[in-house]
């Protein structure tokens, strides 16, 4: 991905302010941060989102947004953490590389939770069990999804 940002981080041809690094995923200081410590979390290999990722590779990532969330919470002292991962524009997502944000959070300082993304909406009964019913149709399609791409058989499953 030549023109991806956070590749060019992997690769070294931009700076960043990197905290960890293993063999599949960097974490470095996020440069507009939503308090100090902001942390993102990238596989080194690039996928656009999460739901390009395989599972072995979203285990070692999510491995490391735990480690990373616990050394934040006692580095920096927060009270406590917020996990943030867009996918897609209409999630917010700006940098098409996979990214997990992590965030020290404080007492007081401003919306927290879900509340701070969306509020909540009222849905009758008869819709959530028609959402219900559809997502357990569509869940019961994607297991096979989570292989690596190279193990994956062509067009095994379509949307
Ligand atoms: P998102 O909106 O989830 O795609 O978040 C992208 C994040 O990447 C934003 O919080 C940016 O501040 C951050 N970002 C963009 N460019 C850089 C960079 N060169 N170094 C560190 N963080 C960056
Ligand atoms: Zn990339």
């Amino acid at each position: 991905m030549e023109e991806c940002l956070f590749c060019k981080i992997v690769a070294g041809q931009i700076p960043a302010e990197k905290v960890y690094e293993d063999s599949d995923v960097i974490a470095f200081l996020d440069i507009n941060p939503r308090n100090p410590g902001h942390t993102l979390v990238i596989p080194k290999k690039h996928f656009s989102d999460l739901l390009e990722m395989d599972d072995e590779y979203a285990m070692k990532l999510f491995v490391a947004v735990k480690r990373i969330a616990k050394a934040i919470k006692d580095g920096i002292k927060a009270d406590g953490i917020s996990i943030s991962q867009s996918n897609g524009r209409a999630a917010g997502q700006v940098v098409n590389h996979m990214h997990v944000h992590v965030i020290p959070r404080f007492f007081n300082e401003g919306p927290v939770g879900l509340e701070s993304i969306l509020p909540t909406k009222k849905i009758d009964q008869g819709s959530m069990k028609n959402i219900s019913n559809i997502l357990k149709e569509a869940i019961s399609k994607v297991s096979e999804v989570s292989k690596p791409a190279s193990e994956k058989k062509e067009m095994e499953f379509e949307f």
